[in-house]
């Protein structure tokens, strides 16, 4: 069967990536199933798309396998699209979740409802040893919630009140986020790629 390397050690990321590809025919792994030591990769780009590559080109150049990798971020209007690729590290380099979002809320304060408008980003990009790139986008809309709201998803989740509805998405099933997020949108996009590009591997 064909292999896909996701270049993550994040199994959530794997459970999301399968259940898509469960018709394909492609078998998806990790970085923890395969006995290569990929170095640790600086997300040290501008922009998400420079970071997917980055990780998928480095990853699949050391393990010879066709590698998906993704960076995503929120970029909110008011904040000329902070935090952006530096979403992870807004309040510092080791911060926590709690701390990326109270300093986002304090970045925030005055600025009224309809100026809080944002949008989450994901960009997947596919690296296959043979050199060929590809890269899909997938974008979710929404605005800044005056303070944090509901216990599930990740990340800034508490804050993001995506567009036609009232709740963050930490208040939100799984399943309706996952419909409308993001990196669903992206995961979508990026099925008939694989599709073509593993249509030319053993
Ligand atoms: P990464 O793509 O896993 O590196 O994510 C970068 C950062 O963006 C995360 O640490 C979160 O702070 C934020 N982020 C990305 N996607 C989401 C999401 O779906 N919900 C909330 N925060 C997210």
């Amino acid at each position: 069967m064909k292999t896909l390397l996701i270049a993550t050690r994040n199994q959530k990321k794997k459970r999301e990536l399968q259940n898509i590809l469960t018709d394909l025919d492609i078998k998806v792994i990790t970085l923890e199933e395969i006995d290569i030591d990929v170095p640790e990769i600086e997300e040290d780009g501008e922009t998400f798309e420079e970071n997917a590559i980055k990780k998928a080109r480095v990853t699949a150049d050391f393990t010879g396998y066709v590698c998906l990798a993704d960076d995503s971020g929120l970029m909110v209007d008011a904040l000329e699209g902070k935090p952006g690729v530096y979403s992870a590290r807004f309040a510092g380099e080791k911060a926590t979740d709690e701390e990326n979002n109270q300093k986002l809320l304090t970045f925030m304060q005055g600025i009224e409802e309809e100026k809080r408008t944002a949008k989450f980003v994901c960009v997947i990009a596919i690296c296959t040893p043979r050199g060929e790139v590809r890269t899909v986008k997938g974008e979710c809309k929404g605005k800044i919630a005056l303070e944090p709201r509901g216990d599930k998803g990740f990340g800034y989740d508490p804050l993001f009140i995506p567009d036609g509805f009232d709740l963050t998405f930490a208040e939100l099933p799984e399943e309706v986020k996952n419909k409308i997020s993001h990196r669903g949108r992206a995961l979508r996009e990026i099925v008939p790629v694989i599709r073509g590009l593993m249509s030319r591997y053993e």
